[in-house]
Order: C-alpha cells, then sequence, then structure tokens
C-alpha cells in the first residue's frame, strides 16, 4: 500500500515523534505505571512527585519514544494524580519531549489527562466492551482534544482471542470510528492482544501466530492505521527464566514488526538481540510462536530447563546445592524458605559448634543477614521473607532443648526486644505480625501481646520486660486516639521507651501533629515493614541513636508546624446552606422499587459459593506486593513472588473449603425508609422506628457540584412516597484465629498470616455475594443486571453498600444501630468492640442503598455547626461526637 505522508501518525511532545513505514519501532516506556511498578506506585502514593519525574526521566534517557502514565489504583486519587503528575512533566523539557500515553481504564482519568497534556498525545485505550455509544462518545471526545487512540480487540462479548475475532473486532471498531467518529484513520493504533504461549494449554498454541497474521491483515486491509502491544505477555508460562524470556521477547518482535506492528511496550532489559540469541534455542522459540511443530511447547519447555537460573524444580540442581558447605546449605535453606533439610543441617553444624548457642549466633544470622540484605535491596519480597523466618524459627525451636541442657548461662544477644500491640478496641493484626516477624528475622525479640490490648496492660508489659521499643498497631480511626492516649499516660510515668506507629489508618501526619507532642520520648511513624528493621536498628545502635532521635524530632517538629501553618480550607458552607446545595434526585420522576422482602434474615452460605465472588487486588497488598491481579502474576519484577504467594493461596483456599475451616454467617434487613430533616433516615420496622444517621459535605464547591450526604439517595418523607434502606453483616471469621494459633503452635507464621489474609478476603467476598443476592432477588430492584466478577469488583452495579468507617460515612457509632436493628449479635455471634471494631476480625458491614444516582463519596471536613447538630440528633454530648469524628474536623 502506498502511504501519502499526510496519513503518517504524527504524535508529540515538545518535539514531533512521526510514524513512517520506515520507522523500525517505537518502544513505549512503561515504569511509569502505578500498576506495572511497585517503586513508581510508592512514590505517587507518598506524593513524592519529584522522585517520581526521576522515573520519568530514566526512561526517556534510557530511549523511550513516549512514556506510559498509568495511574489506576484503588486507594489513589487517579484524577488527582493523573493531572499533577502530566502537569509536572510538563515543565520538565527533557521529559516533555516525548509525546504521552494516557493509560487508565477509567475515563474520567483519561479525560483529566487530555485536558492537561501538551502536544499530541495517546490515549491507552478505547474498545468496543461497553458497546458502540459509549465507544463513540469516547473517541468523539478524544478527537476533539486532539489525541491519538490505541483500541484493545475487546468487545462486548469480551476480549478476541483468535485471527477471526481480532480481525473482526478491529475491522468494526475502524468503521465506526472513521466513518461515524470522522477520527484520522492515521490516528488509530490497535492492540490486537498479544497472549501467552506455550502454556500447554491446546487453545493456546496460536496465541503468537493469530496475532501476526491479525497485524498483517490490519495493515492490509485498515489504511494508515498502527498496531502496537503488550510484548512481555507471550513469555508468561517462563517467568522466572530471563534467559527464555528475553529471547522470546525479540523473537516475537522481529515477526510482529515484520508483519508490520509499528510500536509496543517493552522493557529493553528483557530483550535479547535477535542475531544473538543461541541457535538452537531461537528454533525451539519460533517453533512455539508460529505454531511450527505439534510438539513445539514440549521441547522448548525440555530446552528452558537447561537455562534456568530458577533451581527449585530440578533435582539435579537440589542435589548440587545439598553439596555445599553447612553453612552454605543453611544460608540457602534460608534464602529461598526451604525447611525440608534445615534440621539435618542444623543437627551437623550444632555437632561442629562449640556451644549450641553459636549456631544461632553465628551459621543462621549469616543466612539471615543476607536475607536481610535482598529485601533491603529489594530483591526479595515480603512472603519470602515470611517464609524464611518460618525456617529460622524451626532451626532455633532444635536447638532449644540443646542450649537449655548446655546451661552455660549465655543467651542469644538480642538485637532489642520489642513490645508489639495491636491497641484496645481494635483487632486487626496482619500487618503488625508481618512487622514482627520481619523484626523477628532480623534478630529483634518480639513479646507480642496481640490485640485488643489495653493501654495498662503495654505499659505494665514494657515496663517489666524492661523492652527497647514498643510497636503500636491500629487499623480503624478510634485506633488514633487510643495511640495519642497511651502516649500521654506514658509521659506522665515518664517511661522513656521509643515508640512506633502502624496500621492503614494510622499516618506520618497523624503521628507527628497529634502523637509526638505528648511524649517526650521519640514517636516515629512506620507503615512498611521493609523500613521496620532500619528503623528499630536505628534507634537502638548507641553510636547514632541520639542523633537519630534529633533528627525525628525535628522533622516531625518541621511537620507539624507546617501542618498547623498551612493554608486551610477556608471556604465551607454552613450546615444550613450545605444542605441547601444537597444532592438532586428527580423524586417526583422516580418510583422506587419495592423490595420483594422486607424484614431482616439470615443468610448460610457455603464458602465454595465464595471463591469466584473474592477480589485479589487488596489479598497482594496485605503482602506488600503492589499492582493489580491478575496483572501482577506477570509482573516484571514481583511476578514470579506474587504467582508463589498466589499458588500458596489457592492450595489453602482448596482446603479451607474443602474441610470447612471456616463458617460463613451473614443477616441483613430490609426496611421501609424515608429522609427527614434533610441528614436523617428514618427506618420503620415491625418493632418501632430507628434513625440512621447521615453526615453532610461542608467545603464550599465549585458551581453545580452538591454538598452530599447519604441520606440524599432516600426519597425524603414530605414527597410522600415509600422508599426503603438495607443494611447488613457478614463474617468469615469464624475459625480463622483458631487454625492461626494453630500455625502459629507450628511456628509457621506463613501460614498463619496467609489463612488470616484468606479469611479477609472470604469475608469481602461474601459482601459481594450478598450484595449481588439483594440486587437481583430479595430485594430485586437490579433483577436483570448480568456482570462478570471483574466488573463486580470494579462496582459497575446500580446502587451501593458504604461501610460505616469509611469516607462517606466515617462515624463508627452507626454500628450499634445496624446491630440493633438486625440483632446481629445474637443472631450471628459478630460483636463490637468499644471501639467499634467488629470481631472476628474477617466481617464486614454496611447500608444498602439502591437508588441508582447513589456513589461513594468522602465527606471531607466538617464544621462546629453540623458537629454539634449531630450530637444533638445523636442524644450525645459534643465532645463524645468530636472524639469519634476527630479526623473529619476542620480546625
Ligand atoms: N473488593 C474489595 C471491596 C472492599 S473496598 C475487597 O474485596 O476488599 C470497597 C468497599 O468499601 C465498598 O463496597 C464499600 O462498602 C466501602 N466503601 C468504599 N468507598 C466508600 C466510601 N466512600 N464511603 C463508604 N464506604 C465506602
Amino acid at each position: 500500500m502506498s502511504y501519502s505522508s499526510d496519513k503518517y501518525l504524527k504524535l508529540s511532545g515538545l518535539e514531533p515523534l512521526i510514524v513512517t513505514p520506515e520507522t523500525n519501532f517505537v518502544n513505549v516506556g512503561e515504569r511509569t505505571n502505578v500498576t506495572g511498578s511497585r517503586k513508581f506506585l510508592r512514590l505517587i502514593k507518598e506524593e513524592k512527585y519529584n522522585e517520581a519525574l526521576s522515573v520519568a526521566r530514566e526512561q526517556v534517557e534510557g530511549g523511550a519514544q513516549i512514556i506510559d502514565v498509568n495511574m489506576d489504583e484503588g486507594m489513589l486519587d487517579g484524577v488527582y494524580a493523573m493531572t499533577k503528575f502530566l502537569n509536572l512533566i510538563a515543565a520538565e523539557p527533557d521529559i516533555a519531549r516525548v509525546p504521552v500515553m494516557i493509560d487508565s481504564s477509567k475515563w474520567e482519568i483519561i479525560e483529566a489527562g487530555l485536558k492537561v497534556i501538551q502536544g499530541k498525545g495517546v490515549v491507552n485505550s478505547i474498545s468496543l466492551k461497553e458497546g458502540e455509544a459509549t465507544f463513540i462518545h469516547h473517541a468523539k471526545l478524544i478527537k476533539r482534544y486532539g489525541a491519538a487512540v490505541i483500541v484493545m480487540a475487546f468487545d462486548e462479548n469480551g476480549q478476541a482471542d483468535t485471527y477471526e475475532r481480532r480481525i473482526e473486532i478491529c475491522k468494526r471498531s475502524y468503521d465506526i470510528l472513521v466513518n461515524q467518529v470522522g477520527f484520522p484513520a492515521e490516528d488509530i493504533i490497535f492492540d490486537p492482544n498479544i497472549f501467552p504461549v506455550a502454556t500447554g494449554m491446546e487453545e493456546h498454541k496460536l496465541n503468537a501466530l493469530d496475532f501476526f497474521r491479525a497485524t498483517k491483515w490490519i495493515r492490509e486491509n485498515l489504511p494508515y492505521a498502527n498496531i502496537s502491544g503488550g510484548v512481555s505477555n507471550v513469555s508468561f508460562s517462563f517467568r522466572g527464566n530471563d534467559k527464555v524470556r528475553e529471547a522470546m521477547h525479540s523473537a516475537f518482535l522481529y515477526h510482529a514488526i515484520q508483519n508490520g506492528m509499528t510500536m509496543g511496550i517493552v522493557n529493553p532489559e528483557m530483550l535479547e538481540i535477535y542475531d544473538e540469541i543461541d541457535p538452537i534455542l531461537l528454533e525451539h522459540v519460533e517453533d512455539v510462536l508460529l505454531n511450527r511443530r505439534d510438539d513445539a511447547t514440549e521441547r522448548l519447555l525440555d530446552l528452558a530447563e537447561s537455562f534456568k537460573g530458577d533451581v527449585k524444580s530440578n533435582e539435579k540442581a537440589i542435589a548440587e546445592w545439598r553439596n555445599g558447605s553447612v553453612q552454605e546449605r543453611l544460608t540457602h535453606s534460608l534464602v529461598k524458605g526451604i525447611d525440608e533439610f534445615i534440621e539435618i543441617d542444623i543437627e551437623e553444624a550444632r555437632q561442629l559448634a562449640k556451644k549450641p548457642i553459636e549456631v544461632i549466633e553465628i551459621n543462621l544470622m549469616a543466612g539471615m543477614n543476607v536475607v536481610g540484605d535482598l529485601f533491603g535491596s529489594g530483591k526479595m519480597f515480603l512472603p519470602q521473607v515470611v517464609k524464611s523466618a518460618r525456617v529460622m524459627k524451626k532451626a532455633v525451636a532444635y536447638l532449644l532443648p540443646y542450649i537449655e541442657a548446655s546451661k552455660d548461662g549465655s543467651t542469644s544477644s538480642s538485637a532489642g526486644k520489642v513490645l508489639m500491640a495491636t491497641v484496645k478496641g481494635d483487632v486487626h493484626d496482619i500487618g503488625k505480625n508481618i512487622v514482627s516477624v520481619v523484626l523477628a528475622c532480623n534478630n529483634f525479640e518480639i513479646i507480642d501481646l496481640g490485640v485488643m490490648v489495653p493501654p495498662e496492660k503495654i505499659i505494665e508489659v514494657a515496663v517489666k520486660e524492661n523492652v527497647d521499643i514498643i510497636g503500636l498497631s491500629g487499623l480503624i480511626t478510634p485506633s488514633l486516639d487510643e495511640m495519642v492516649y497511651l502516649a500521654k499516660e506514658m509521659d506522665k510515668l515518664n517511661i522513656k521507651i521509643p515508640v512506633m506507629i502502624g496500621g492503614a489508618t494510622t499516618s506520618r501526619a497523624h503521628t507527628a501533629v497529634k502523637i509526638a507532642p505528648e511524649y517526650k520520648e521519640t514517636v516515629v511513624h512506620v507503615n512498611d515493614a521493609s523500613r521496620a528493621v532500619t528503623v528499630a536498628t536505628n534507634l537502638l545502635q548507641p553510636d547514632t541513636k541520639i542523633t537519630y532521635a534529633k533528627s525525628l524530632r525535628e522533622e516531625y517538629d518541621s511537620l507539624r508546624e507546617g501542618y498547623l501553618n498551612r493554608s486551610r480550607e477556608k471556604n465551607f458552607l454552613s450546615i444550613e446552606e450545605a444542605r441547601k446545595n444537597k444532592f438532586k434526585i428527580d423524586w417526583d420522576t422516580f418510583e422506587p422499587v419495592k423490595p420483594n422482602f422486607i424484614g431482616t434474615k439470615t443468610i448460610e452460605v457455603e464458602l465454595s459459593e465464595l471463591v469466584d465472588f473474592i477480589d485479589w487486588t487488596p489479598f497482594f497488598q496485605s503482602w506488600e506486593l503492589y499492582g493489580k491481579y491478575p496483572a501482577i502474576l506477570t509482573d516484571e519484577i514481583v511476578g514470579e513472588q506474587a504467582t508463589h504467594l498466589f499458588e500458596d493461596a489457592q492450595k489453602m483456599l482448596a482446603q479451607i473449603v474443602k474441610e470447612k475451616w471456616f463458617t460463613a454467617k451473614g443477616i441483613l434487613g430490609i426496611f421501609p425508609a424515608n429522609t427527614i430533616n434533610h441528614d436523617d433516615v428514618e427506618v420503620v420496622t415491625s418493632s418501632g422506628v430507628e434513625k440512621f444517621l447521615s453526615l453532610r459535605q461542608q467545603s464550599a464547591k465549585t458551581v453545580g457540584a452538591p454538598n452530599i450526604a447519604l441520606a440524599d439517595f432516600i426519597a425524603p418523607k414530605e414527597i410522600g412516597k415509600q422508599d426503603y434502606i438495607g443494611c447488613f453483616c457478614v463474617s468469615t471469621g469464624f475459625g480463622v484465629d483458631e487454625k492461626a494459633s494453630e500455625f502459629e503452635k507450628q511456628l509457621d507464621d506463613y501460614n498463619s498470616i496467609l489463612v488470616k489474609a484468606l479469611g479477609d478476603r472470604l469475608a469481602e467476598a461474601f459482601a459481594e455475594y450478598l450484595h449481588l443476592k439483594v440486587r437481583k432477588e430479595i430485594w430485586g430492584y437490579a433483577s436483570d443486571e448480568v456482570l462478570s466478577n471483574d466488573e463486580l469488583i470494579k462496582e459497575q452495579y446500580k446502587g451501593i453498600r458504604p461501610a460505616p468507617g469509611y469516607p462517606a460515612c466515617p462515624d463508627h457509632l452507626e454500628k450499634p444501630t445496624i446491630w440493633k436493628l438486625l440483632n446481629v449479635e445474637q443472631e450471628i455471634g459478630v460483636k463490637l468492640t468499644e471501639s467499634m471494631a467488629m470481631w472476628p476480625a474477617s466481617s464486614v458491614s454496611g447500608y444498602y442503598f439502591a437508588n441508582p444516582g447513589s456513589k461513594y463519596f468522602g465527606l471531607g471536613k466538617i464544621k462546629k455547626d453540623q458537629l454539634e447538630d449531630y450530637a444533638k440528633r445523636r442524644n450525645s454530648s459534643v465532645e463524645l461526637a468530636e472524639k469519634w469524628l476527630s479526623p473529619n474536623l476542620a480546625d
């Protein structure tokens, strides 16, 4: 085909990038992607935008011709992060010279990016997944913003995975774009899906070949369109074997480019030069890519063994490491987390040692130092470290009787004694347990007081045991106050033990502003298990501890001053004004759907039914592995670890289900309800009337944006239409603690943490399962809904299930109302602690709102006038309301 020069894909940053038939290949940098790079995610989360910029700069310096920017992560405000980062890039000429690829699955984030990029960028991506209307709407806007677009081969029926489906969808997309939208054909870039090959599955054999053929077809039949793709996916089944992966990437690219692929996302470090690929390997790889023989996969797998760096499953290699010295073998077992040979090796070491204690102090510590170094430098990840700790514990347990028998009075010299506790009223301990394990690995002696530990107990044990550090953990907001209280008490008693603060609700700002001023000794926020060791060491090292404490104190003082002097959000509405600007639903035309069921109902479900509803992404987060499932399994950096962890999780999950380790219990209620006095929801039950209280956003909004309260989603009483509300509590926590302590008794922290993490996952899955049942059957307001699990996780359904303690309704004191309405404790046994945490920990509760306009939002800060009004509605004192809502009070 002949190309006229004005029909080339032309992109630009500060400099133009023109993709002509002579352009060999445009490579897209992928490290500025929070789902693909753990480091980048951390930098964005911690608002370290300067360092994040240097990631972009390295990419450009390393030869990336376009940079892909992705901010899709559950805990990030994607619109804010995308806008901010792109604005910063714009001010850096050495980065801004290349075009930007705005990568998101959320349209609002894409649009935020389009608003701020300079030059001509690329949107990644749109598709027919949600139908033609959405596709056309987005394409029109992209055209108006003047960007190019990546179109995924994806339609209403799913992702294209054959040659025919690929060309059918690309053709259909192309015709719509060119004929209906008037989109410039040269600005269309197809991504016809690169999928793994050599997986052992018959249906994957053609994955690469079909991609090449579809690419060629697009080039020949869809004039001027370009083709792109993410290359590393193709070698997914060879994770951990870089040699083979690098060869596969190059060979794949070679053929793809020959067939007309013009750009792609590829990690330049994972690319062998095509001509330098070992010829035998190349032949085997191409047999697979081009599906040249039936046994291509088996042959490549066999050959791959000989290139394998990872020795785990290879018996020859096992024999080899078993030939090493006793120290080498111990270190190997610790680093790899293998406990199979540990007792044999320890016994050998013990016989060689002068005293049994030396085996710990010399041999095991040497091994653990290697673990520490690897972890510290990012070459090892938490799940591995926890497995190493398991080996360490077993080794120590084996030695203990010998150490006691030798009774020479010497005890192991520990790096320091650390008391760990989850504070009063709080029940969560996964993070705390992980930190304990990591510290123990580094020779710290841990005294773990568990969960819901009263302050007197913490102080008593700390003093009696003469600990060196106190580590406090908390997951729910009332725990923040507990920590402040504890700091004050310790100060009064003149205690001089440094305190480490961690857990999901804690923050450096809260630690600096609220906790540190109450305690003369050092207080430090540590929210990352990988930092705990450095911090604890710095706190105790005789030669550095004074300067460290001083610099922490200075850092927190200045953080606090900055915080107190910050320019505050000045513009608030009075609560009356905010109410006038409520979220408007047209109640005249809206007819609430009368529920099929009214009243309360307990729910029993087999665990097996919940498995498909699990959202795995947060599971990896609890192990400090960041990235979205399932992409995380193939992630360049954490993919291998994530896969091992996932396999362990699947194995245990199968056992949990089969052997019924946990019992799932749930209860829900649906009641007639109407909003009264703007912000309260009056709930009518067979025995009387209860009230849910909601809080209203009070900060001044831009024109047109409402000041929302959850009550806005229920019809006001004065309208005269009967509306409804639901609430629920589900738990899979019965049995979790018992299993966890069984594992702890076997010195197996890894499985103890794993079982808890799975308990939490099943509880969230239960909430998802029940919500679906409510929408489709029990209430039935969306009886014709059809959504995949992925769509459920993305909450693409009508209605919401906000949970007390979360941003729209931060007041945990709403939970007792749910408990009363549903009689939760008597019916299913889930209790509330004094901080309103649910026990057992793997439990979820919330409300159901059915209105299609209802959505999640954050309350933000509120003013004293609303607080006083709220306290009155709650029949409590203002001081009490203030205690529960402290993080939401504007100062
Ligand atoms: N799939 C996730 C779901 C938990 S987080 C998992 O398995 O962990 C999402 C839940 O948090 C929502 O279903 C809702 O109950 C709650 N939530 C999220 N944002 C909220 C908000 N702004 N206000 C109130 N509740 C919210």
